[in-house]
């Protein structure tokens, strides 16, 4: 089967937790499964690492494991009845005080800070934005509002408000337990939900180096760019952490629909010109919830992402709650396949006026281009630590990068990377031995082939991390 770049994350529920469907999703293109915190207790989660990490041996192949963390709750509390209608025009109050069940006329907040930080004139979106409220006037712990686009509300519907401004602290005591569970299930990579700034992802990086200390293990750090305040503190955001996930969902109420796709590209390009990963999420094959074949427009909005040059396209409710789960993952590996042979590279035009300061760095740049030009087989990176593999994957070429590396966590973590396949080899400290059991691990999986030419990369003495000194260009024996 032809080879696919772009990387696959599913969201795991009650739809997809049955080993044998697990390993058929992993077979049909799943590289990274999403434990999503919002649902379920820390057991769940450890018992669906569990049979990830099984049904991933099953299949030959390692598969990351992203631990979601669930942020602020910033929610109305619950009705009497479960729910009401609102009607366009009526009154309803959002109370703080409020502890009795809602009602018609308004309800309680799971979020006591609401009356704080909003004033009259504010638009407030519940239940992503289906419904919408206009703020007449604060009066204590009561948000008196007047519905401008009714429906139903149910119990525990999310609140935002146009523009972004609640500050909510993005790590709850919650989302701190959390982290506990997800080191402690060796989450290779941990998304914050609803950082406003760099420093709500230095914090959780704290927690999580903290909760890893003892078992020596570190995740890396996505932040959900998903708040209005989020967009200008972009590039901080990304210098402190290892990726982002375009969050879709929430980021679309805030800011409003239209804005997301130039958002959603800016992001993507500003992620790979900063070296790191991007996710891109959220109602990607929505109707396939339901139904056993996407629409149009959401082919195109994957293919679309992939042309954007996206690490990963994200599953959510598709996978987790969704009828057709390995339907969803099928169709959406075939999309990303058909989309990735459009795509052409323009490593001439990036490396234009471009220095480098790290030796590293130099060489894998070098490597993509010699092999690009070359019309090499493969390129081929000795990692420790994946960034060579990292630097690679930044820029599109058609040759997979594999990542040969001897530690299982480098290799799941770079199961998200665009364009690289991870192999975990133990590496020899000796020179031409290593060269020699790389070259013959890449022949027994027909990666090259007798006479086949490829690129390789590797840090002379072997075995430390970031000492990539050395590119060899290799004709297989
Ligand atoms: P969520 O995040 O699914 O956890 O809300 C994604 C989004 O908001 O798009
Ligand atoms: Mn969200």
């Amino acid at each position: 089967m032809l080879h696919r770049a772009t990387k696959i994350v599913a969201t795991l529920g009650p739809a997809s937790s049955d080993p044998v469907l697990l390993e058929a999703m992993i077979r049909a293109g799943v590289n990274v499964v999403r434990l999503n915190f919002s649902h379920g207790t820390a057991q769940d989660h450890i018992d669906r690492a569990a049979m990830v990490r099984a049904a991933a041996q099953r299949v030959g192949v390692e598969v990351g494991i992203m631990a979601d963390l669930q942020g602020p709750k910033i929610r109305v509390g619950k009705f009497v009845q479960g729910k009401v209608l609102l009607e366009p025009g009526q009154p309803f109050v959002l109370d703080a005080s409020r502890s009795e069940p809602g009602d018609v006329n308004g309800v309680g907040l799971d979020y006591k800070e609401l009356p704080r930080e909003v004033k009259a004139g504010d638009t407030l979106l519940l239940n992503d934005g289906l419904i919408v409220l206009t703020v007449d006037r604060v009066v204590g712990p009561a948000v008196h509002t007047r519905v401008k686009l009714g429906g139903e509300l149910s119990n525990n519907k999310g609140i935002n408000k146009e523009g972004g401004g609640l500050t909510a602290p993005a790590l709850t005591a919650k989302d701190m337990d959390d982290i506990k569970t997800a080191i402690g299930l060796l989450a290779d990579y941990v998304a914050v939900s609803f950082p406003k700034s760099a420093s709500d992802m230095e914090l959780a990086r704290q927690l999580c180096n903290v909760a890893g200390a003892s078992i020596g293990h570190k995740a890396a750090l996505i932040a959900k760019i998903e708040r209005a305040e989020a967009i200008p503190a972009l590039a901080s955001i990304l210098q402190v952490s290892d990726g982002i996930m375009v969050a879709r969902g929430d980021l679309a109420v805030e800011v409003g629909n239209a804005a997301v796709p130039a958002l959603q590209k800016h992001m993507i390009r500003l992620a790979r010109e900063m070296d790191k990963v991007v996710i891109t999420a959220t109602q990607m094959m929505e109707s396939m919830i339901v139904n056993p074949v996407p629409t149009r427009a959401e082919v195109s909005d994957v293919a679309n992402a992939v042309l954007d040059g996206t690490d990963a396209v994200m599953l959510s409710a598709e996978t987790a709650a969704g009828k057709y789960p390995l339907e969803t993952v099928k169709e959406m590996a075939n999309i990303c396949r058909e989309a990735e042979k459009t795509e052409y590279s323009e490593l001439g035009a990036a490396f234009k006026g471009k220095t480098f300061q790290r030796i590293d760095q130099s060489i894998a740049m070098g490597a993509l281009f010699t092999a690009h030009y070359l019309g090499a087989k493969a390129i081929v990176a000795l990692t420790d630590s994946g960034s060579t593999a990292l630097w690679m994957s930044r820029h599109n070429v058609r040759m997979p990068i594999y990542a040969v590396t001897s530690s299982r966590s480098t290799q799941r973590r770079m199961a998200l990377y665009r364009n690289v396949r991870p192999l975990l080899m133990a590496t020899s400290t000796d020179r031409d031995t290593a060269l020699a059991d790389a070259e013959a691990h890449l022949k027994e999986r027909a990666i090259v082939n007798s006479g086949d030419v490829y690129a390789i990369t590797f840090g002379e003495p072997m075995g430390q991390a970031g000492g990539t000194n050395t590119l060899k260009i290799c004709r297989a024996a």
